[in-house]
C-alpha cells in the first residue's frame, strides 16, 4: 500500500503550519516553595489559592476583606496574608500573579505590572489581561490532565474535562507510583528494548488490573512474575505475556447503567465473550478491533457453558484480554462462581465486576421499591427453575412483608402462583411483571396474584422479564401521597412521616 503523501511525518500537517495556530502552550509548571501573589480575598481567589497551595506554592494574598475559606487557609499557616490594596511593589520576586478581584482597574493595574517585569499573571474571566490561563483540571497525580478552550467556552472546557474524568480509573495515580516506584528494577533487569515491551504489558495487563482495582499484593505477584517471565524470554520481540479475564456484569442492557470499571476493562479487552442478554449497544462500548464471539445458551443446551470455559482457557493461553460479559451481574444466576473455579484452577489472572442486576434494574424502572419501612423488611432472590425445589421455603417466600424476585419465571408463572398459594399466599397478593427493563419496550404488568399470569399470557410478555410478588408490587408513589396525609392507621408500626422526612 503506498502512503497518502500527507501522511508523511513532518509532511503537510507537520512543522509548516498547515494546522491552526494554538492560542496557549500547555506545559506544567513546578512551583513548589516557590512565592504567588493572588490579589483579591472573594471565593474564586479562595479556590485558585487552593490549586496554587496544592502545588506547594508560597501563596500571599494581598486583600482588605476575605472569604472564610481563605481565612481558613490563612489559619492552617497554608498561605499569608496582606491586609490593604495591590501595589506593584509586591510582586517583587513573585514566581505568578493572579488577579481576582472585582474591580477591573485593580486588574489592569495588576496585569499591567506583571508584564512589565515579565511575571506570569491570569486575571480571572479575562483572558486579554492573562498570560497565561487556568485550565479544568483532572488530578490522579501523578498523573494530570489539563483542558482548556483558550478561554472561549470554559463550561464546554469543564463537559470534556467531565466526560475524560469519567474514563479514568480512579487509581491511576496510584497505578503511576507503583510502576514509578519499580523503574530502577526493570532498568537493572532488562535491556532498553525489552523494556519498553515489559511496560506495555504492565499498563495493558494483570498488574495494571490489580492495582486499579486496589489488590496492590496481588499486583505486586503479577509484576513479579512478569518480570521473571520477561528475563527468561526474547522481550524485544514484544511476545505477549499470560492473558487475564473480565468477568463483567453489564447490567440489564442499558449502556448507561454499566459501572466505570466496567467500561475501562470492556475498552482495553481483546476478546468478548457475551450472553445473549447483552444488547449491540453495550458491544459498542468495546474496541473497534475486538473480536466479539457471541456465546448465549439456548433453553436446555448443556454443551454451551463447557465451550464457553474451553474459549476463556484458549484465549487465555494466548495471552489474550478477555471480556466475559454477562447479563444484569456476574454472581446472580449468572454461573460466574462456576468460571472463576475454572480460572483458579488453571492460575489465570481474573477480576470480577459486579454489575446491576436485573432484580434491582425491574425494582428501580417500575419504582417497585424492594424493600420498604412499610411494606417489606427483606427480599429474597429465587430462579423460576426452582420452582419444585421442596428445599425452598415456600412459605416464608409467601408471606406478604417479603419481596421475592423470580428470575427465569416467565415459563413456569402458572406452577409459581400455584405453589405460593399453596403454602398460604392470598388470592389478592400483589405481584408484578417487568418485561424488558431499562431496555426499548420496557412493560410493567401489575395485578393480584390470582390474576398475574393470564395477565402475562394475554399480553404476550416474553423474555427477559420477571416476577416480583409481596406488598411493594402493589406500590404506587403517587398514591401513597395522600395516604400519608390521612391519619396513620393502627397497623403502621414505623410513622410514615418519618419517612417523608
Ligand atoms: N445474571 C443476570 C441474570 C441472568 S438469568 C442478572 O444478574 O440479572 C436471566 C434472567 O434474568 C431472565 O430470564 C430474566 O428473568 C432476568 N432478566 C435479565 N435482564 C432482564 C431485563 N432487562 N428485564 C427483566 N428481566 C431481566
Amino acid at each position: 500500500m503506498r502512503p497518502a503523501p500527507e501522511s508523511a511525518p513532518g509532511g503537510a500537517a507537520g512543522l509548516s503550519g498547515a494546522r491552526a495556530r494554538m492560542d496557549y502552550l500547555p506545559v506544567f509548571l513546578r512551583l513548589d516553595g516557590r512565592p504567588a501573589l493572588i490579589v483579591g480575598g472573594g471565593r474564586v481567589a479562595a479556590r485558585k489559592v487552593a490549586w496554587l497551595v496544592r502545588a506547594g506554592a508560597r501563596v500571599t494574598v494581598v486583600a482588605p476583606g476575605m472569604h472564610t475559606d481563605l481565612e481558613a487557609c490563612i489559619n492552617r499557616a497554608e498561605c499569608a496574608h496582606l491586609q490593604r490594596g495591590f501595589e506593584p511593589g509586591q510582586l517583587a520576586g513573585m514566581a505568578l500573579v493572579v488577579a481576582a478581584t472585582d474591580d477591573r482597574a485593580v486588574n489592569v493595574a495588576v496585569s499591567d505590572a506583571a508584564r512589565q517585569r515579565n511575571i506570569p499573571v491570569n486575571v480571572v474571566d479575562s483572558p486579554e489581561l492573562s498570560t497565561f490561563i487556568f485550565p479544568a483540571i483532572i488530578d490522579r497525580s501523578p498523573i494530570l490532565v489539563a483542558v482548556s478552550s483558550a478561554g472561549a467556552a470554559p463550561v464546554l472546557a469543564r463537559r470534556v474535562r467531565e466526560q475524560i474524568e469519567a474514563l479514568l480509573p480512579a487509581r491511576l495515580g496510584r497505578l503511576a507510583r507503583f510502576m514509578g516506584e519499580r523503574r530502577g528494577d526493570v532498568q537493572k533487569a532488562l535491556g532498553f528494548l525489552a523494556r519498553r515491551a515489559f511496560w506495555e504489558r504492565i499498563v495493558t495487563g494483570a498488574t495494571a488490573t490489580r492495582v486499579l482495582a486496589g489488590n496492590e499484593a496481588g499486583a505486586a505477584s503479577a509484576f513479579a512474575s512478569e518480570l521473571r517471565t520477561s528475563q527468561l524470554t526474547s522481550c524485544a520481540t514484544g511476545a505477549s505475556g499470560s492473558g487475564e479475564v473480565y468477568l463483567i456484569g453489564s447490567g440489564p442492557g442499558d449502556p448507561d447503567l454499566l459501572t466505570l470499571r466496567a467500561l475501562q476493562l470492556l475498552q482495553q479487552a481483546d476478546v468478548i465473550l457475551y450472553d445473549r442478554l447483552v444488547p449491540d449497544a453495550i458491544l459498542e462500548r468495546a474496541r473497534r478491533d475486538a473480536e466479539r464471539i457471541a456465546v448465549g445458551k439456548e433453553v436446555g443446551d448443556r454443551t454451551q457453558q463447557q465451550r464457553i470455559h474451553q474459549l476463556l482457557l484458549q484465549f487465555a493461553a494466548a495471552g489474550k484480554r478477555v471480556a466475559r460479559l454477562k447479563g444484569g451481574d456476574p454472581f446472580v444466576f449468572g454461573r460466574g462462581g462456576e468460571e472463576i473455579e475454572l480460572l483458579a484452577a488453571h492460575n489465570i489472572p481474573y477480576i470480577v465486576v459486579p454489575g446491576i442486576t436485573a432484580a434491582l434494574a425491574a425494582a428501580a424502572c417500575a419504582e417497585i421499591p424492594l424493600t420498604h419501612r412499610r411494606l417489606a423488611h427483606s427480599v429474597t432472590f429465587v430462579t423460576g427453575h426452582a420452582v419444585g425445589d421442596t428445599q425452598l421455603d415456600w412459605q416464608a417466600l409467601a408471606a406478604l412483608h417479603h419481596t421475592v424476585v423470580f428470575y427465569m419465571g416467565l415459563a413456569q408463572l402458572p406452577a409459581i402462583v400455584a405453589r405460593l398459594r399453596a403454602a398460604g399466599a392470598r388470592a389478592d397478593h400483589p405481584a408484578a411483571v417487568i418485561e424488558r427493563a431499562a431496555l426499548p419496550g420496557q412493560r410493567v404488568l401489575r395485578a393480584e396474584l390470582q390474576h398475574i399470569a393470564a395477565l402475562a399470557a394475554g399480553e404476550q410478555v416474553a423474555p427477559p422479564a420477571l416476577l416480583i410478588v409481596g406488598a411493594v408490587a402493589a406500590f404506587s408513589a403517587a398514591d401513597a401521597l395522600p395516604r400519608l396525609a390521612a391519619p396513620l392507621s393502627a397497623k403502621v408500626t414505623n410513622p410514615p412521616a418519618e419517612a417523608l422526612a
